[in-house]
């Protein structure tokens, strides 16, 4: 299948590194061009070297409006096109209901949530121009809850509800937007959670049991082909989805 990404300019928050960077990979095997917007420039610059230069990696930790305005016009000063944005950056930090505070909700919904719409809104102009592609990496959290963590379930539910509403507000530029929703995949960001259990190695195990397609983590990889799919042509009529990536793990049955 071709997926006629070929030189399509794509924005990928936190593109640098986990699913992001799986997701960057991926383009690129599809000879589009993707913008990584990501702190973490040592895992960039093995993507760009992969890329041979038709690649480009903002160093920036994305929370404020101008963060995002400032990385649109970057890219419109060096491509003068976007074709497609996948927000995804993010961080499950923890800030519960009992053992939180009001100031560290508040921070956590808008590092999780603000630079999704930020984003979306300084791009938007542009997507027009190509009829482009909208993704948002959401979480199962946002359906199922995980305790102690209400800032970025309140986010990773805002993304899922956003990503209807631009659904809507956009059909009349043909611009798709689906939200792609993984569950454990194994990632620095999870490698980094999981070592706060006291048994991380039993904690794993007692995870992937319950992984009902094969008994094991998504890869980042697996998050990546239904998202650039989703960014695709081959996509034209699928919009306003909310599509599990999981193995099954929020919806089969439990006594499995
Ligand atoms: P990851 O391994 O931490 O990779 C994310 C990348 O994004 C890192 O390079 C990170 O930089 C960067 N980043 C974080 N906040 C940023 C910001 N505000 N602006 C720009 N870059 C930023 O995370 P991941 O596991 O791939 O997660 C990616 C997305 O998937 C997140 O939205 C997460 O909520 C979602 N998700 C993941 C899982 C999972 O099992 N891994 C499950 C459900 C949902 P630093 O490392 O320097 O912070």
């Amino acid at each position: 299948m071709n997926l006629n990404l070929s030189n399509k300019v794509v924005l990928i928050s936190g593109g640098a590194k986990g699913i992001g960077g799986a997701i960057s990979r991926g383009l690129i095997e599809e000879g589009a061009i993707p913008v990584m917007i990501d702190p973490s420039e040592k895992e960039g610059a093995k993507i760009l070297k992969l890329a041979n230069g038709n690649a480009m990696q903002i160093p920036m930790r994305l929370f404020d409006a101008k963060d995002s305005e400032s990385v649109v016009a970057q890219v419109i000063a060096k491509y003068g096109r976007i074709d497609g944005l996948v927000n995804n950056a993010g961080a499950n930090d923890s800030v519960g209901l009992e053992h939180g505070s009001p100031e560290a909700f508040e921070k956590s919904v808008a590092k999780n949530l603000n630079h999704y719409y930020h984003l979306a809104h300084y791009a938007l102009s542009y997507l027009k121009k190509n009829q482009g592609s909208i993704v948002n990496i959401s979480s199962k959290t946002a359906v199922t809850g995980q305790g102690g963590t209400s800032g970025y379930t309140a986010a990773k539910g805002a993304q899922l509800s956003l990503t209807r509403e631009w659904a809507v507000e956009l059909l009349p530029y043909q611009i798709r937007v689906n939200a792609v929703i993984p569950a454990e995949v194994f990632t620095p960001l999870y490698q980094n959670w999981i070592q706060t259990f006291d048994n991380p190695d039993q904690k794993l195990a007692d995870i992937t049991k319950n992984i009902p397609l094969g008994n094991r983590m998504t890869s980042p990889e697996e998050i990546a082909s239904m998202t650039i799919f989703l960014l695709s042509e081959k996509a034209s009529h699928i919009t306003g989805q909310h599509l599990f990536v999981d193995g099954g793990y929020t919806h089969l049955d439990r006594s499995l």
